[in-house]
């Protein structure tokens, strides 16, 4: 196994800011990608009735079945705006089960058929790890924003500046256009520019935000 050095700090810091940087992006595409025209989400997202009646469940079970897992999240990324309290609600494995099996899964095996071939540092395994860890939990991190009770690692993180603040992440919920990463927050500034750039050249339009039929 490969030997520890100073390297390993910086490498879990750098991987930090690559899942939080990943993080931003994923939520900037899945808030401005347009959901599926033809297939009635308008009616979900501006139901004005109880969420918990039978008719809208009846309504949420039968227009989730007519669309594709990728359309969902993109439904469930802007459904969460203006209801950002349901997000808080969701069960651990529902907030990470898809980041897991799209992206940590596959890289950790990567990692580990990498590691019979090849002598990897320790440094770059760590940088990884961090990578995963907070590739994995961004959904999990992002839902903490928004519920009052979390478990003693998050608050801790808050502490260490090594998670985001609920505070922080409300200027996001205030504009819908910046500071789409929810991890730590650290990678908002070149998120925000690049948001901007997109912005400018015509894409990201303001009518992705909401579905329309
Ligand atoms: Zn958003
Ligand atoms: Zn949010």
């Amino acid at each position: 196994m490969a030997r520890l050095d100073w390297l390993v700090l910086p490498a879990l810091l750098v991987g930090w800011y690559l899942a939080d940087f990943l993080s931003g992006l994923v939520h900037m595409y899945m808030d401005y990608r347009p959901c599926p025209p033809g297939k009635r989400l308008n009616d979900l997202f501006f139901y004005a009735g109880s969420r918990e009646s039978a008719e809208y469940q009846a309504m949420l079970r039968e227009r989730m079945a007519a669309i594709t897992p990728l359309e969902r999240l993109v439904y469930d990324f802007k459904n969460h705006h203006p209801r950002p309290l349901a997000l808080g609600r969701r069960s651990l494995w529902r907030l990470i089960g898809s980041s897991v099996i799209i992206a940590a899964l596959p890289i950790s095996l990567a990692l580990n058929a990498a590691l019979l071939v090849w002598p990897v540092p320790g440094w770059f395994a760590a940088g990884v790890f961090a990578f995963l860890v907070g590739g994995a939990f961004a959904q999990l991190f992002h839902a903490s924003l928004h519920r009052d009770h979390n478990p003693w690692f998050i608050n801790a993180g808050r502490r260490m500046g090594l998670l985001m603040t609920p505070a922080a992440h409300q200027v996001h919920h205030d504009t819908l256009q910046r500071d789409f990463a929810t991890n730590c927050g650290w990678s908002n500034p070149v998120v925000n520019r690049l948001f901007n750039a997109l912005r400018r050249r015509g894409y990201l339009e303001d009518a992705g935000l909401v579905p329309s039929s």
